[in-house]
């Protein structure tokens, strides 16, 4: 019997991860049909990227999963319209990417590469040592997928990495917290965003959380715009108390070019890049869910509409 799988995603969505999906459903015992314009009654399965172009997802009676290309859900998880299990992206080359990504912007702060790079001026920059990692304290608030690649990379280079999460953890090497946040960011000297977008985590970093951290300390955001109370990070980057903000995901995307962030000379601006879901991996991981729901087995990755992840 044939499966349908109908993508949802722009036409540039399509052109970058169709031909993997196509290439790892054809390894599948079952006839698999991705298309873009299966009838919605007659769709076993969603294959979504891009969220906009479906609203009410009612006319979809037989549908038994939607497998999102993406890991963050937060513009679908409340439609109530979806009665079938979301599984979000876990693996995929996130992580891989993500940690690439959170070990090198650490790294520019830690050992002060702006200092020579940007300087290419004939000043004989000697004279700073910075400290080695294991006297620079970072927390990471968020330790799932992500935030527990990242923690386990920024300790196996030798730094004290403390992780926050919702639900108590035990990560080897890692001091793991849950509870109050700001006893997670006491004297952080670099603070790194993995949390999803919920109404909880909305402004986690805010004055009173800002402040907890450590006189110098660095931030960077690959989770969420909305996790950061802008006005308060940029108080904080005025002052001197942050020293820097790399920041990849904003309130709004793409980040007009009005807003200050632009221009702030303490704050580095990169284009939700962090980690792009890589087409090969990730086919490998929506066919295997596929498959999974095809053999009556849980789905991998289900998101808990509940918490709102
Ligand atoms: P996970 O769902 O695996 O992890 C989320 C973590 O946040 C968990 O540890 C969870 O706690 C914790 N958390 C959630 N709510 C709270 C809360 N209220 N208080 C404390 N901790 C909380 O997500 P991923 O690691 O896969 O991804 C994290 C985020 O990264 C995504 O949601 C997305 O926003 C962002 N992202 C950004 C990308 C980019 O390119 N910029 C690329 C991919 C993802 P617990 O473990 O207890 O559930």
């Amino acid at each position: 019997m044939t499966v349908n799988a109908l993508f949802v995603g722009s036409g540039r969505d399509w052109d970058t991860y169709a031909p993997a999906l196509i290439a790892a459903f054809a390894r599948l015992p079952r006839h698999v049909v991705l298309k873009a314009d299966h009838a919605p009654d007659t769709v076993d399965y969603i294959v979504m990227a891009g969220s906009h172009i479906i609203e009410d997802f009612s006319p979809f009676i037989r549908c038994k999963a939607l497998l999102r290309l993406w890991a963050g859900v937060e513009d679908i998880v409340h439609n109530e319209t979806i009665t079938f299990p979301i599984c979000r992206m876990v693996g995929g080359g996130l992580d891989q990417g993500m940690v690439e990504w959170v070990v090198a912007h650490v790294m520019r702060h830690h050992i002060g590469m702006d200092r020579h790079i940007l300087g290419q001026d004939g000043i004989w920059r000697d004279g700073f040592v910075p400290p080695l990692a294991e006297d620079r304290p970072i927390t990471i608030l968020g330790l799932g997928a992500l935030g527990t690649a990242c923690a386990r990379a920024l300790s196996a280079l030798g730094f004290p990495v403390t992780g926050w999460s919702r639900t108590t953890k035990d990560i080897s090497g890692i001091r793991c917290l849950s509870g109050p946040v700001g006893d997670a960011l006491t004297q952080a000297q670099g603070v790194i965003l993995l949390l999803p977008k919920t109404p909880d985590t909305e402004h986690i970093l805010n004055a009173e959380t800002l402040a907890k951290t450590a006189k110098g300390a660095f931030v960077l955001n690959p989770g969420r715009g909305p996790l950061i109370d802008d006005d308060a990070l940029l108080a904080a980057l005025d002052s001197g108390h942050i020293a820097h903000a790399t920041l990849d995901t904003f309130c709004t995307e793409p980040l007009p070019d009005s807003h200050p962030y632009w221009a702030h000379p303490s704050v580095t601006v990169t284009p939700h890049i962090a980690s792009a879901t890589r087409p090969r991996p990730a086919a490998d991981v929506i066919a295997n869910n596929l498959q999974r729901g095809e053999e009556g087995r849980p789905f991998l990755h289900t998101v808990d509409r509940t918490a709102g992840y």
